[in-house]
Formats: C-alpha cells, structure tokens, sequence
C-alpha cells in the first residue's frame, strides 16, 4: 500500500499577507511575461533569448518540484482567471467530457507549438509573438466563459498535460492563490488532489490518446527535439516531414515500449509507470538543454543564452548531466516522499450546494466539508465511467473492455459542479481498491 497523504487538502485560505505576497509575485510575473511579449517586437533577439532560453528552461525543474508555485503565477494562469476574479466571468460548468477533450487539445497543441519551434518559433519573434498572443487571447476567452480554472488552467492549456506529467510527486505544496472559495469547478481538481497524474482519467477516446502521447511518446519527441537544427530563415512544408524524422522516430520508440511496459504492469502501479516516464522525459530535457544554454549544443548556437564553450573545463557536461539525471531520477522515481497536492484547496464556497438528490442533502450551506455527513466516507471516490461510456456511446476502452479509474482525497465527499451539472455518477468505493 503506497504511504498516504496524512494532511488533507482542506480549509486553507490565504490571510492578508500570503495574500498580498502573492497577489505582488502574480503581477511581476505577468509584467515579466508582458515585457518579453514587448521585446519580441522592439528588441527581437532578446525577446526570443528571454523566453525560449531563460523563462522555459526553468519550468520543467520549477514544475516538477513546486507545481503550485507555478500554477499561482504563470501569466497565463493569470489572465484566465483575470474575467472571474473582475466578477466578468460567465462561470460555466464543464462536463467530464469536454474536459477530456480539452485536455486532449491542450497536449496535441503542445505537441504542435514544441515541434514548431525548431522549424520557426525559435529564431522568429513575429511568429512567436503571434502564438503568444493567440495562447492569451484564448486564455481570456476561457476564463470568461468557464469557473475559475476548469477552462483554461485544468483545460486547454497546453502546459496542463506537462504538469500531471511532472508534478506528481512535488516536494511542497502552496496555497491556492487564485481560486477565492472552491467552486468544485473541476473533478477531480489537479490542484487539490494527491499525487495526481495524466492516467487518473475516464477511458474514452481522448483520455487514452493523451496518455499514449503525454505519458508514452513525450520522452522520445523530446529526445527527437533536441536532434533536429533550428531552421533559420523560414521552412518548407514539403520537407517538414523529413526534417522531423527524429521526432517521429523518438516518439515511436518510447511509445511502443509504453504501450508493451503498460500491458505488464498492474493498474496499481500506473502511478510509477508515469513517473519512470516522466523522469525519463525530463532527465531527457537537461540532458540536452543545459549544454546548449551555454553553447555546447548538439547543433552550435541552438538554444544558446550565454556562450561558454571556450571557458567551460572539459568533463562539465558529462558532470552536469549526472547531477540533473541523478536529481530527477532520483526525486520522480526513487525518493520515497508522501502523496502531495500542488495547491491546499481553498474553503467551499458556500451556497453551490443545493437541490434534492442524497449527495446534495447531506451538504450544509456552510461550505464546511466536516459538517457533512458524507466526509465520514471513504475519501475515495470513484467516477463511474462505465455508466458514463454507455450513455455517450464511447469507443470501448482501450481493448480490454470499460475500464474504471478511482481518486484519492478527491472530492473528499462534496459533489463538484461539474458532476451535479451533467448528470453523472459518483459512489464511493472501498479505499483498497485505490488505482494507484
Ligand atoms: S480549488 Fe476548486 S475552484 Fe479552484 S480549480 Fe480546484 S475545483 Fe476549481
């Protein structure tokens, strides 16, 4: 039995100065994100090196280590919840499903954004302005139109498959700085769940697409990545497939041995196959990326911040390689930490529970998940996908027939909006039968 989590992620709400500290780390940090967004127009060059070789090689380390941290200050985290908290948001409810499939569209989309940089985004400040701005203007558009985070943050966002893939085993856990009172926006949240990773999902058509492409084809698309040059000065479609060769041939390779490893691996060991994927996949990244940052690349001047080679001491790129391996390997896989959620979740909001049905009677108003009668169940709850699969008529599975997957600590006994607003199911299940 994996060790559990004995800190529930209830009841914690930012006083006045955690609320201050980081209200200000959110605006440096979109001020930051608006001023390389500035210098991709006014000082190109700069632009490029600010985003691509300094603020994106330090997320995977900061997502892997400290996901709330960075899930409270993105930029783009930011400007989608902008709407909700100006009181401007419409705060729609999001159906399992759609969710799913918004996950879905998040991970092809960084699928998409990461291979176009090496023919174009990398040494293009117009185009990469223009995918920027594209990313805020649809962060906007969801966070007007969906509660709190469920549309852009838990949904499209093309970094959210990058967080479950890494963060499920963060070393600390934060307060939630951006939702005021939960709003059960999402079920489960992967801010406020243990150990939450890219396999916990219903087993529909696109949830079992993004765990081949997230969990199983990722480390070697990276591997792939750093194998095919920046095109400078513009690319051609008809080559494009064969420049991407690498890329192809990585995510193959990784992807066959996922589906093979998989198919031998009990479902209660699904958390440990994600993270050997996701330690491959990250060790992977700084393997390549730190020797590029300073100018010992596989290809000269990629991705270099400062160049160093001339000074460097022999042996520094074998050492470095060693550390970060060591870390990440050492961290994801190995270290034997407690279950850990990215973000304490905040207090219920009260008054979202109302109507007729069991769950909602046994709620209180008050928003105090103790005062419920349900919170003396099982803090485990299982999403009843196979009642789900036959109502919307999803493809089977996986070929093994339905497939159900359990939550830990997730909802913790209080109905989300997103299941009381579609109908769906929810039970409780016995805690041994924990998908982990
Ligand atoms: S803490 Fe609650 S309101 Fe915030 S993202 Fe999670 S489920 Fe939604």
């Amino acid at each position: 039995m994996p060790p559990q989590d004995p800190a529930p992620s209830l009841a914690t709400s930012l006083n006045a100065r955690s609320r201050s500290a980081w209200r200000l780390a959110q605006v440096s940090a979109w001020l930051i994100g608006v001023a390389i967004f500035a210098l991709l127009f006014v000082l190109p060059e700069v632009g490029l090196a600010a985003l691509w070789n300094t603020l994106i090689p330090v997320a995977p380390a900061l997502i892997v280590f400290a996901p709330g941290v960075w899930r409270n200050v993105c930029p783009l985290g930011t400007t989608a919840v902008a709407a909700r908290h100006a009181g401007l948001s419409a705060r729609r409810s999001l159906s399992p499903l759609s969710r799913v499939w918004l996950n879905f569209a998040g991970v092809v989309a960084l699928f998409v954004i990461v291979l176009w940089r090496r023919f174009e985004l990398n040494t293009n400040a117009q185009s990469t302005a223009a995918v920027l701005a594209a990313l805020g203007a649809l962060s906007i558009a969801m966070g007007a139109v969906f509660e709190w985070k469920s549309g852009w943050c838990s949904g499209l966002c093309p970094v959210h498959g990058v967080e479950k893939l890494y963060g499920s085993k963060p070393l600390i856990a934060v307060d939630n700085a951006h939702c005021d009172a939960c709003e059960r926006c999402t079920n489960p949240c992967p801010d406020s769940t243990d150990a939450i990773h890219p396999m916990l999902g219903t087993s529909c058509f696109p949830q079992i697409a993004s765990e081949w492409l997230l969990v199983g084809a990722f480390p070697g698309f990276v591997w792939g990545w750093f194998h095919v040059p920046d095109h400078v000065g513009g690319w051609e479609w008809s080559s494009a497939l064969s420049d991407s060769t690498p890329v192809l041939l990585g995510a193959s390779a990784t992807l066959a041995a996922f589906i093979g490893i998989r198919r031998l691996v009990p479902k209660r060991h699904e958390g440990r196959l994600v993270r050997v994927f996701a330690a491959a996949t990250v060790s992977c990244y700084y393997w390549y990326r730190i020797p590029a940052l300073f100018g010992c690349g596989p290809f000269p001047t990629d991705g270099t911040l400062i160049d160093l080679s001339a000074v460097l001491p022999d042996g520094w790129i074998g050492l470095s390689r060693a550390v970060t391996t060591t870390i990440f390997v050492g961290w994801i896989v190995f270290y034997p930490a407690s279950k850990r959620h990215w973000l304490h979740r905040p207090p219920y909001a009260s008054g979202t529970i109302s109507g007729s049905s069991d769950w909602e009677s046994g709620f209180t108003e008050s928003g105090d998940p103790s005062a419920n009668r349900f919170s003396q169940a099982s803090p485990l709850v299982q999403l009843d996908v196979a009642a789900t699969d036959r109502a919307t008529e999803w493809p089977s599975a996986n070929g093994h027939g339905e497939r159900t997957r359990t939550f830990h600590s997730e909802p913790r006994g209080a109905p989300s909006r997103a299941s009381r607003g579609n109908g769906r199911s929810l039970h409780s299940v016995p805690k041994d039968s924990a998908d982990r």
